[in-house]
């Protein structure tokens, strides 16, 4: 199996730079009387900038300097080893790289040689180690102590990228190696976007500010919201944020192993559909989270996926009412034998600036 995508290769190795390109041989693929290696030990490629840190990182795989590109020296080490095909990610896979891997194979084998297989590594990560969740629970501690220092630097009049900035700059200093994504401070009309990106524009004198953030520590991703008030809301204001938390706390109060994520989905959605703001929770309630922002599982509408102990995941609902306000309550959840755990325990509680 050839594994190229990144963050699949540093779970698997160690290895955390961007240019890599990891096999995985199985000894019963090698064709009879082929110069087979010496043990069926994985190989990773990587170029001539990762020299010491591939050393350094990479466990349980010998390391080759590529002269060329990664996956060209990874094929033709397949060939001269006997392999007769290899799997691959067909999900991060463009069609130009398949092209390309297909022509750096020789003759009549070329056609057959490579197959498409389900994300397997994503399916592995789903579930986190017990290392694992130690990353992750100190990412999202993190990103809690970032947002209470935040709620002393809101104001009307600010613009949404001081705000986003000051968030990014304490993340930084506090040891983050950066943002997990995009910092989301979405203020007044602009809060009913789900994915309002920090602008220039000055928060309002009343309204929401949705703050949808996350930070990446030793590796693993952090993702976390929170919406607080400026000045005096609406009644219509407060309602939709009490559905909203009530929705979240539904959704949380159901994760546990067994439950379908399609479950999780509705128990927040039942809550939205009784608050007849159903139609406004225009998302999926949730996602797996680790060396990446978004992975497996999603919790969605109709998702069969059970959820297993070591789980992350997010549970998120939010309604946006368009042109007027929006609100979304995120909060991280480790799937646990017993109760779920909250990693990401920061106030709730309607906060009015
Ligand atoms: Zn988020
Ligand atoms: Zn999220």
């Amino acid at each position: 199996m050839l594994i190229a995508h990144p963050c699949d290769v540093r779970y698997l190795t160690g290895f955390t730079g961007s240019n890599a390109a990891l096999i995985l041989p199985n000894s019963s693929e090698l064709r009879k009387g082929a110069r087979a290696p010496r043990s069926v030990k994985p190989v990773l490629f990587t170029d001539g900038r990762y020299i010491q840190q591939a050393k350094q990182e990479t466990k349980h795989a010998g390391v080759i300097i590529a002269q060329g590109p990664v996956l060209r020296e990874a094929c033709a080490w397949m060939v001269i080893h006997g392999m007769r095909r290899c799997a691959f990610d067909g999900e991060h896979t463009t069609v130009a790289t398949l092209d390309m891997l297909r022509r750096w194979i020789p003759g009549k084998q070329r056609r057959s040689f490579f197959q498409a297989v389900p994300a397997l590594v994503a399916g592995l990560r789903e579930r986190k180690d017990a290392e694992e969740i130690t990353r992750l629970r100190a990412a999202a501690q993190l990103g809690c102590a970032l947002f209470e220092d935040l709620l002393t630097r809101i104001e009307s009049g600010k613009r949404e990228v001081e705000v986003a900035a000051h968030l990014e700059f304490a993340a930084r200093t506090a040891g983050a190696e950066g943002m997990s994504f995009e910092t989301i401070v979405a203020s007044g009309a602009r809060s009913a976007l789900p994915h309002g990106h920090a602008t220039g524009q000055r928060l309002p004198r009343r309204g929401f500010v949705v703050l949808d953030f996350g930070v990446m520590f030793q590796g693993y991703c952090s993702d976390m919201t929170r919406t607080v008030h400026l000045g005096r809301a609406t009644m219509a204001e407060r309602d939709a944020y009490f559905a909203v938390l009530e929705a979240q706390m539904a959704a949380i109060a159901a994760v546990k192993p067994g439950v379908s994520c399609g479950e999780v989905d509705e128990a927040a959605r039942g809550v939205l559909r009784r608050a007849k703001l159903a139609d406004f929770f225009t998302h999926s309630t949730g996602h797996g989270v680790g060396l990446e922002i978004h992975e497996g599982p999603r919790i969605a509408a109709r998702q069969l996926q059970q959820l297993e102990p070591g789980m992350v995941i997010t549970i998120e609902p939010g309604v946006y009412l368009p042109g007027r306000f929006g609100v979304r309550i995120e909060d991280m959840v480790l799937v646990t034998r017993s109760e779920p755990e909250i990693l990401t325990p920061a106030t709730k509680a309607w906060i009015e600036l």
